[in-house]
Formats: structure tokens, sequence, C-alpha cells
């Protein structure tokens, strides 16, 4: 096992990843930037290395002062958390290359899923069922794109093959404006990925977003951890996540699960990470593999009792997995509620010092957050200050242990999404569960109109 890990991130997941080495007598590196020097679980890693300035291209994202930290302060291992560098194969490798291993998969599988476009080849030659579309990238002739768009079926939905975070996506509706969104897509996708290249889906009208958690080790050993309910987003970005998805019948997970871990042993993969789908009337649709663990993977830790950081730190050491399918068994509910610094109603970010904070507990509570009373929330990078997981022997008791939970969490100073997390634990829809990914822009569009 390693001695000492480099945790290349920050807030939150930085923490959790701090906890995870600790539990195991790993001593840790926290890298920040000048914005995160006074935070509190810098000052508890072992050692700490400021690679630069606020602007997390010149920090969190600048590959030489990570390296460089790595080596004065002797790590073995360097573990990416989620965002950022995670899913930049040209950072994994450059971690190889420098003699450290990289708590991820091998470059070539991050690369390879990295590109939607291929990722999607890839599954459906590993069996995997995708979302209709178009057969890889859209080409240049305007005739030849109206064809696809025919053949699919409006609406549609123009995807960047280099896309992520919910970015570089738009939806169609009429052949009129197919060019014009093409066109607009790719050189979005140009500016925000440094990959013009697009491809075409059919947008869904009703459905739920319902993602595989796997574990694969480098030996061929490869499971699933069961799946996730992530259909409440807004801008395409998930903010309660659920496990099990509601009314799942356990022959469809264990089919769909069994799919993708056999999919992992196909393609060699290494690691952690998540098959995303669609999910609608009864079928499952691939849309994208995640190569890093994932903001929402406590939920499934609550309902395995497997600590998922712990894993994916063995598996990069080398071990075989330490787990069989069949021994594995999915127990009660867990829900999560990203907490974010931002106007509840309208997402806009809400930076600032938080001048009081109490986090919730009891029976079932778990608050993995980064900040504390008089913690200064900088304003840039993501708006999330903190994930509240509940857990109950069944959803109802974990949507009422969330429902207790939300009321005694405070956070003032800044706006928080705390109040929309509120209604939406009250929300009919929500409660009944099986909401689709269009249903919480659909409520707040309304409660916007009703001023
Ligand atoms: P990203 O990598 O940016 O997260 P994804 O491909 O995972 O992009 O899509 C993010 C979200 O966008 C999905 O969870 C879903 O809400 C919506 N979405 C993506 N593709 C489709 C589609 N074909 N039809 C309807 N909604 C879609």
């Amino acid at each position: 096992m390693f001695e000492k890990i480099l945790i290349a991130n920050r807030g939150e997941i930085a923490l959790r990843v701090q906890r995870a080495c600790r539990e195991m007598g790993i001593k840790t590196v926290a890298v920040h930037s000048e914005a995160d020097s006074e935070a509190k679980y810098v000052k508890l890693a072992d050692e700490s290395v400021c690679i630069g300035p606020a602007q997390s291209n010149l920090s969190y994202l600048n590959v030489p002062a990570i390296i460089a930290a790595a080596e004065v302060t002797d790590a073995e291992a360097i573990h990416p958390g989620y965002g950022f560098l995670s899913e930049n194969a040209d950072f994994a490798e450059r971690v190889e290359s420098s003699g450290f291993v990289f708590i991820g998969p091998r470059s070539e599988s991050i690369r390879l899923m990295g590109d939607k476009v291929n990722a999607k080849r890839a599954m459906l030659e590993a069996g995997v069922p995708c979302v209709p579309g178009s057969e890889g990238a859209l080409p240049d002739d305007p005739d030849q794109i109206l064809r696809m768009g025919a053949e699919t079926g409006y609406p549609v939905i123009i995807k960047a093959s280099g896309g992520g975070g919910g970015r570089g996506m738009r939806v169609v509706h009429t052949e009129s404006n197919l060019l014009n969104a093409v066109s607009l897509t790719k050189a979005e996708a140009q500016t925000a990925f440094g990959n013009p290249e697009v491809y075409m889906e059919k947008f869904l009208q009703n459905p739920r977003h319902i993602e595989i958690q796997i574990l694969a080790d480098e030996h061929g050993n490869a499971i699933h951890l069961g799946e996730r309910d992530c259909s409440m987003q807004r801008r395409h970005q998930k903010i309660i996540e659920e496990a099990p998805a509601p009314l799942l019948e356990t022959k469809l997970r264990n089919k769909i699960g069994e799919r993708c871990a056999a999919a992992c042993r196909k393609i060699k993969y290494r690691g952690v990470g998540t098959f995303e789908f669609l999910y609608e009337d009864g079928e499952f649709f691939f849309i994208e593999m995640n190569t890093r663990v994932q903001v929402e993977h406590p939920v499934t830790e609550l309902i395995t009792g497997i600590d998922i950081i712990q894993e994916q730190i063995r598996v990069a050491a080398g071990e075989p997995l330490r787990y069989k399918q069949k021994e594995l068994e999915f127990r009660g509910h867990a829900i999560e509620c990203r907490i974010n610094a931002e106007d509840p109603y309208t997402s806009v970010p809400s930076p600032g010092r938080i001048t009081q904070y109490h986090a919730p507990g009891g029976p079932g509570i778990r608050v993995d957050s980064h900040v504390y009373q008089n913690y200064y929330v900088p304003p840039y990078y993501d708006s999330m200050i903190g994930k509240l997981i509940a857990y109950g022997d069944t959803r109802a008791q974990a949507i009422a242990r969330m429902r207790i939970a939300l009321s005694e969490m405070v956070v003032e100073g800044i706006k928080t999404n705390i109040p929309l997390h509120q209604d939406l634990m009250t929300d009919s829809a929500f409660v009944e569960g099986g909401a689709s990914i269009h249903y919480l822009t659909h409520k707040l569009e309304a409660l916007k109109n009703k001023g």
C-alpha cells in the first residue's frame, strides 16, 4: 500500500479523500491555491504545498506545479478527485511517466471514454444499448446532417464529443433550426473543450437519469455496486441523487449492472467508474461514462457498506478486488442533497463569508463538507459547499430524516439552495419517486412565473 498520497483537488472531495487515507494509515499531501491556504482541511493534511494563485488554470489545473509538489514531498500516488484534472488523459499519462501512480484508470481508458463519440461506439460493441442518433460525429455536409435529423426524428439534441459538466449541448425542435444549432454548438465546443466535434441524439422527452457504479481491478475483475437515480437536475446538472433508483425492478438492475461490469472487463478498465444512462419506458440508453469518482458516490456507500474511495486506492495500488458480486447486498435507501452557495431559484452563485454554520446530525445523517463558521466561500470555483446525505431502512424514512436534517442545517451570510431542497422533499412528484430529468426545470419555471 502507498505510504503517501497527494490530493490534487480542493473542497469537500479533498477532505473526503484525506479521511479515507487517514483511515488507511496513509499520509496525505494537500495542494492548494492561494485562495484556499487557510482552509482547515489543508491544515489537517500531513503536508501542504501552495501550487499557485486562485485561478484554477494557474493552480488546480497547473500540471507542472502538481508534479513538482509530488516530487518535493515524496508522494507515491496522486488522487485527482472529480472535476479539474480527474478526466484528463494527458495528466494521467504525465503522472505515470513522472514515476507516480495515478489513482484512476489507465490513460487509454480515460482518453477513450472522454471522447463521447468513441465511448458510444465502444459501448455499442460491448453490447451496451445507446441513445439512438448519429453513428459517430456529424459530417460537414449540410444535406447529410438534415437527413440524419429526419432519420433520428425531432426533437434532437446536439452534443459536443468533448463536452462535460452539462455544457456543450443544444436541443433542436424543428428542422429549420438544425444547421444553425450545429454550427453554434461546434463553435462553443471548440472554445470550451478544444474539440469542435459534435454528434446527434434523439432528445428523450420523459427519461430518468440512472447510472451504474462500477469497481474494477487490474486483474480482470469487475463488479457493479448498483445504481443511482440522479434525475433532479437543473441546467443538466444534478442536485439530488439517490440509491437505489425508485421503482426499478431488481431483475432490470442486475441485468444492466452485469452488462456494465462485462463492458469493463472487455475494455480492461481499472478503478471506479460510472456508466450514465437515460431510462425511459423500461429501457436503458447509455449516454456517457465517467472515469472517476463522482460527487454522488456516498449514496452507494451507504447502501452497500463499501468505502468507494478506499477501494479506489486499493485497486490503484494493484490489489485485487475484495468483493464478489454475489456477496453484495443493497440495503436500505440513501438520498443526497448537494448544498450549493447559490440563489435557490435562479442558481446564481453566492460566494462570501459564512457567518453562522450548524451541521445537522442524528441517526442516518452524513455531512460531507469542508466548510465551517467563518469560512470564506471563494468565488473562483464550483458553488458546491457540501453534501447532506440521509439514510433510512426505506425511502420514506430517508426522506423524513432528510427533511429534519435540512430544517436543522444553518448556513448564514451567503445564499444556499437549502430552501429548494426543503421544497423538493415535500414535493409530491419527488416523494412519489420516478420523476423525469425535465421535472425540476419545469417546476422552477412555474415558480418563476408565479413571481
Ligand atoms: P455531461 O457530460 O455534460 O454531464 P451528459 O451526456 O451526461 O453530459 O448529459 C447530461 C444531462 O443532459 C443528462 O443527465 C440529461 O439530463 C441531459 N441529456 C443528455 N442527453 C440527452 C438526450 N439524448 N435526451 C434528453 N436529455 C439528455
